[in-house]
């Protein structure tokens, strides 16, 4: 796109306004001529190469195509943040988790809930303006590793896109919701999901997918803007047989890829994994699209590819021509990624003091979950320097080049290796943020160890979970319960400000456990994360000091927003449960008691006055529906079995969450028939549980049942066991 491309004078003096504090930029063409009473959604390329200069505006995910969700806007500032009330609620309709950034233009907000619906609101007042439900089938829940969740739409020119969890995208009329295209960009036939949000580009829109814990081969696709056709695909994982695809990757695998893959293992069958599912970011200077890229499938990389070679493009941040998808350079942040360390976190574009006698260096910056800070150069991939943001315990450090010195006994088989950070990372999707002004990037950072086991009933070509790790591990008494007590005391969460030049933290501010929200910078210097608890948060962006907070009744993960409409300043975020912490960690981990959570966009503003609404469901008391039964021994396989096959959503010890049902309590436990046509026979896919037979006995089966009544039974049991004590 040489013709949108930033002039060069344009971009130098971008640079020196953001060395000075002031709202950068200058719009390349005259707006003025977009009415908000024609126009819906009119977004142009230019408006999207100049969102830094309209901060009334938050046109794509990360705000602007840097991604640093940094707003210059100041009517809130640390001077009267505490004065900030809820302007208007929207309810999203669901119990499941919500990530989605709000896209505000036009007057217009659009925003995604849970199974991908669509709502177009009234920004000012929160009204209903539409909504657009794609009718996923339930039964796709499944393939969601962690729940049904999305993160937000792409706008442009008229047309809202949103991927959708069966794999479709879709493009909606942004004035009335009407289903302008929708095409399927996976292999349904496969465990595909779309979670991520959109990005565009030069009439293209930009979408990765998921599915990299149950056996998937992840892509990075471009779509017409207008119509869905394919304009490129780049692979991130070779075929099978090494053999060109016709697609964009082909030669970034010639040249790179093919030779860091064995001939052998899972991968051939699995796909490999690499899925790109969240962060895309676009980079005008040099005309680049940067993508982040996920883990191996399966997560064990003896039984993905016993060669033991880098398996690029896993777990690396990939630079591709936005034009065409040619490859133009990686960065592995994890070499045969053993751990599902994705680098699929958020990319961030700045212009940093570290060139030659400090001048400044276009970087791009990540805090993927194997616990490193990296700063490469943006035109050429090269490492410039790293730290470990939160400890971190499989490597020595890293080498000059920026590759991790591991620790060889982090490589598990038979003999478990307790690691942090653990599979949910030490920053997962929750959007990091970065402010110009002060030089800081404000970390949604956490701890949460595993212990890494080899799974002896691995099995290729799966479309369950399917990581090669065995996560009864992590369960007494497969574990000693003092391994367990120990895992549990080490969750934790904090925002850390940390400066990318200095290579090292400012400031942190902890927070009760880990999992808290995505982060928004602001140019009043102000900093506003959610936490777990249920609380949003305004800090000082230079000291990290708490300036306010409201108790949004619900979980407060997805990154917030805001927006400025008849010289009036919003904050907005959306709420909810779910996701994966809170499905994986069940009710073990959430805040108790956890209630069924609805979904909401929460709008503030100065002096706003509103009340969220108490979340009215009565608690009903919970009773076992059957008398203990079961030997020792199927007790003991139906303790495994869960932990192996129910635990990722259900919850460790069949305590739940309250996501999804917690199974102590299901009137399915009560007959052997009933739970057997549930487990085995799917009867009830429609909602999302479909059928285990294909990895589970009649006797495991059984023997769960045996397990899961027993749990019923033995609330103090379970207290102990979560204590540290025999279960
Ligand atoms: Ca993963």
């Amino acid at each position: 796109m040489k013709t949108l491309r930033l002039s060069a004078a344009a971009a130098v003096a971008s640079l020196i306004l953001t060395a000075c504090g002031g709202p950068p930029g200058t719009p390349q063409v005259d707006l003025s001529e977009t009415s908000p009473e024609e126009a819906f959604a009119n977004v142009t390329d230019e408006r999207l190469l100049n969102a830094r200069a309209t901060p009334e505006e938050w046109l794509s995910y990360g705000g602007t195509y840097d991604e640093q969700r940094h707003s210059y806007l100041t009517r809130i500032s640390t001077e009267n943040v505490a004065d900030l009330g809820v302007a208007w609620t929207y309810d999203l309709a669901t119990s499941r988790g919500v990530e989605s950034t709000p896209i505000v233009v036009d007057g217009v907000m659009y925003v995604t809930s849970a199974w991908s619906i669509v709502y177009a609101l009234d920004a000012v007042t929160g009204e209903e303006l539409w909504v657009h439900d794609p009718d996923v089938d339930r039964a796709v829940g499944v393939n969601a590793c962690c729940d049904v969740v999305n993160r937000g739409v792409a706008v442009y020119e008229g047309k809202i896109y949103v991927g959708v969890i069966d794999g479709r995208v879709q493009a909606l009329d942004a004035k009335t919701g009407e289903l302008i295209w929708d095409v399927v960009t996976v292999d349904q036939t496969r465990p595909y999901t779309i979670t991520g949000a959109p990005r565009v580009v030069d009439g293209k829109v930009l979408i990765g997918n998921g599915g990299a814990e149950l056996g998937v081969r992840g892509y990075l696709n471009a779509l017409d803007a207008d119509t869905g056709q394919l304009i490129w695909r780049f692979y991130t994982v070779p075929s099978p047989d090494k053999t060109p695809d016709g697609a964009a990757s082909d030669s970034a695998f010639e040249t790179v890829g093919n030779v860091t893959w064995g001939d052998t293992g899972a991968w051939k069958t699995d796909g490999g994994g690499g899925t790109v599912w969240d962060s895309i970011v676009y980079d005008e200077v040099n005309d680049t699209v940067i993508f982040g890229v996920g883990n191996g499938s399966p997560w064990n990389q003896t039984m993905r590819d016993p060669s033991g070679l880098d398996n690029l493009f896993l777990s690396s941040i990939v630079a591709v021509d936005a034009d065409t998808g040619a490859y133009k350079w990686h960065f592995q942040t994890t070499p045969g990624d053993n751990w599902d360390y994705t680098a699929t976190q958020t990319i961030i574009l700045a212009e940093l003091p570290l060139g030659e006698n400090g001048a400044l260096r276009r970087v791009a910056m990540q805090a993927p979950k194997n616990g490193y800070f990296y700063v490469i150069d943006a035109a050429t991939g090269e490492f410039i320097q790293g730290a470990g943001y939160v400890p971190q315990n499989w490597t020595t450090g890293l080498t000059p080049e920026g590759r991790p010195i591991e620790v060889p006994e982090a490589r598990y088989a038979e003999i478990p290796y307790l690691q942090t950070p653990g599979p949910l990372g030490g920053h997962n999707w929750h959007p990091m943020a970065f402010n110009p002004d002060v030089g800081l990037a404000y970390i949604p950072a956490q701890e949460i160890p595993q212990a890494y086991v080899e799974d002896p009933r691995f099995q290729e070509d799966s479309t369950k979970w399917n990581t090669g790790a065995d996560f009864a591990a992590g369960v007494p008494p497969v574990i000693p319960s003092e391994v367990f007590k120990f895992l549990r005391s080490g969750l934790k969460g904090r925002l850390i400000a940390w400066d990318p030049v200095a290579n090292e933290p400012r400031w942190t501010v902890e927070h009760e456990g880990p999992w808290n929200g995505g982060v928004l910078s602001t140019a009043g210097g102000v900093v506003f994360q959610g936490k777990l608890n249920g609380e949003f948060a305004a800090y000082d962006a230079a000291t990290g000091e708490e300036l306010w907070v409201h108790d949004v009744k619900s979980g407060a993960a997805s990154g917030p927003g805001t927006y400025e409409i008849d010289g009036e300043q919003y904050v907005t975020i959306t709420t909810g449960w779910g996701s994966a912490y809170l499905l994986s960690a069940g009710g073990v981990a959430a805040p108790q008691p956890v209630p069924p959570a609805v979904g909401k966009v929460v709008t503030f503003k100065l002096g706003g006055d509103q009340v969220i609404a108490d979340i009215d469901i009565p608690m009903v008391e919970p009773t076992p529906k059957a008398e203990e039964f079961g030997t020792d021994e199927q007790l003991a396989i139906g303790l495994v079995q869960y932990a192996r096959n129910c635990t990722v959503c259900h919850g460790p010890f069949a305590v739940s969450s309250g996501v999804l049902p917690d199974l102590r309590w299901s009137a399915y436990t009560a007959s052997a028939e009933a739970w057997k046509g549930v487990v085995a026979d799917g009867n009830l896919q429609s909602i999302g549980m479909v059928s285990f037979a294909d990895v589970l006995s009649t006797d495991e089966i059984e023997a769960i049942r045996a397990y899961v009544v027993q749990q019923a039974h033995n609330p103090d049991g379970i207290n102990e066991a979560i204590e540290g004590g025999a279960p």
